[in-house]
């Protein structure tokens, strides 16, 4: 594919808009991922705190606080059922804690720092504190506890919940990590899928856009030769304006040769760009096979004769069968054509048409210059030519075999060419005969 080829660099453009597209996607889908999970950690958090909450105001499990009057300390019982990672500080109204005793000395050392906010209560928030070798993280919600709390260490003062979220947000971290190594991974994948599909699907579009573009150029170099030739024919005519037309019969021949050349390329062409647009009907009908092959035959003995060429013809073709009677005509057309213009003066032309059971066997040889195995297989390609200098003085186009084959092809049959001795060419045809009328 050449360097500048559009079709490669929409190819290009179309895989840089594939990896933005993916890219998009797949952020989104992180961030959503990511989103719900940290929602729903921080939903059992809260869910959490609020629960402490309840207990608290309904004096549930909690810490109590018990002054032995003997010895003048304080007892604590630790709350039943809380959090593990949780802790309750109280403050009393003026701010200051009072249950350091239940705290421990080194988170008590951590949190001794922290102001009672009243414009607080009943929020839940973030807390960070930092101390000298690391940081911690809270989520806390601070309650007021009413004064008619039967718990005396809560009644009248503000219970601030606290829960360390240092795991949780870990985890959280952890799976930030895990999902960008994923997103990356599937990124990739997802691209490469992509690439591969695109690539494959591409394929048959590149190659009809190809064959499309190969099609019109060489149609249009086609034109050309016999326009070029009617031109300079009707140009040089216009010089001689006092001449009859018997002085420039030569020139007026060689005109309706192209116009008759321009005719032929211009149908087949039309035939060619019918046939890839699928709208060409298959219109099968049922023939009486010798009458149809003699009359399709009958010209071309005066043709070959009178290009001192000799033709013999063969048909053998009991009974009646259905097919596409326009199309096979062109198909025998095509062949008997190419024989007779690639066979020498006093060359032989031969014609065999058999049914064999429900087959049509046609083979058309002819002793001419013959075929090169390494042109066998392409001179059913369109515009291929085996010899561009013989083909331009036989007036070729290269499009007859290709048409020929659209025909077989359309009858599901086959065409094949080998070499005929000791010179030539054998095309041989051979059509499946469908005995009754099908529509398709
Ligand atoms: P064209 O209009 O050029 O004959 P075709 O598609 O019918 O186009 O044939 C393709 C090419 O195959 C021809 O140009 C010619 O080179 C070769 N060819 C076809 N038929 C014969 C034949 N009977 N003998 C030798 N060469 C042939």
């Amino acid at each position: 594919m050449a360097k500048n080829d559009p079709q490669q660099k929409q190819q290009r453009t179309f895989f840089v808009k594939e990896l933005i597209a993916f890219a998009v996607l797949f952020i989104l889908l992180g961030f959503t991922v990511y989103g719900i999970f940290q929602h729903s950690v921080m939903q059992n958090v809260d869910i959490g705190l609020e629960n402490q909450r309840s207990q608290i105001l309904t004096n549930q499990s909690q810490p109590s606080i018990r002054i032995d009057p003997n010895k003048g300390t304080a007892k604590i019982t630790p709350s039943v059922g809380g959090p593990f990672r949780s802790s309750t500080i109280i403050f009393d109204k003026d701010g200051t804690i009072i249950n350091k005793p239940m705290l421990g000395d080194h988170f008590y050392s951590l949190i001794k720092s922290i102001k009672l906010d009243k414009t607080q209560t009943d929020k839940i928030y973030d807390m960070t504190i930092s101390s000298k070798n690391f940081t911690s993280h809270f989520r806390t919600l601070l309650v007021k506890v009413p004064e008619s709390n039967e718990n005396a260490l809560y009644a009248g003062n503000y219970a601030m919940i606290v829960e360390n979220i240092d795991a949780d947000l870990l985890a959280l971290k952890s799976f930030q990590k895990a999902i960008f190594i994923t997103i990356i991974i599937f990124w990739i994948l997802a691209i490469s899928i992509a690439y591969y599909l695109s690539k494959s699907s591409m394929k048959p579009i590149l190659k009809s856009w190809r064959r499309q573009r190969d099609f019109s150029a060489n149609a249009a170099h086609e034109l050309r030769t016999p326009l070029t030739i009617i031109r300079n024919q009707l140009e040089f005519l216009l010089t001689k304006p006092n001449d009859k037309v018997v002085d420039q019969a030569e020139k007026i021949s060689t005109s309706l040769n192209s116009v008759n050349q321009l005719q032929t390329l211009t149908d087949r062409l039309l035939t060619l760009s019918r046939s890839d647009a699928d709208v060409v009907q298959v219109n099968l009908q049922s023939q009486k096979l010798d009458t149809f092959f003699t009359e399709v035959i009958r010209p071309y003995k005066d043709v070959a004769a009178s290009q001192n060429k000799n033709l013999t013809v063969n048909i053998d073709t009991p009974g009646s069968g259905a097919f596409d009677g326009g199309l096979i005509r062109q198909l025998l057309v095509i062949l008997i054509d190419n024989g007779i213009k690639y066979t020498p003066t006093e060359g032989e032309i031969g014609i065999d048409i058999q049914r064999i059971k429900d087959n049509l066997k046609i083979k058309v040889s002819d002793n001419g210059p013959g075929i090169p195995d390494t042109d066998k297989k392409r001179i059913f390609e369109r515009f291929y030519r085996t010899d561009k200098s013989r083909n331009s003085k036989t007036g070729g186009n290269g499009l007859g075999l290709a048409i020929a084959s659209f025909i077989v092809d359309q009858h599901h049959g086959k065409i094949s060419v080998r070499d005929n001795q000791p010179t030539g060419a054998i095309f041989e045809v051979s059509i499946p005969l469908k005995s009754h009328v099908k529509v398709i």
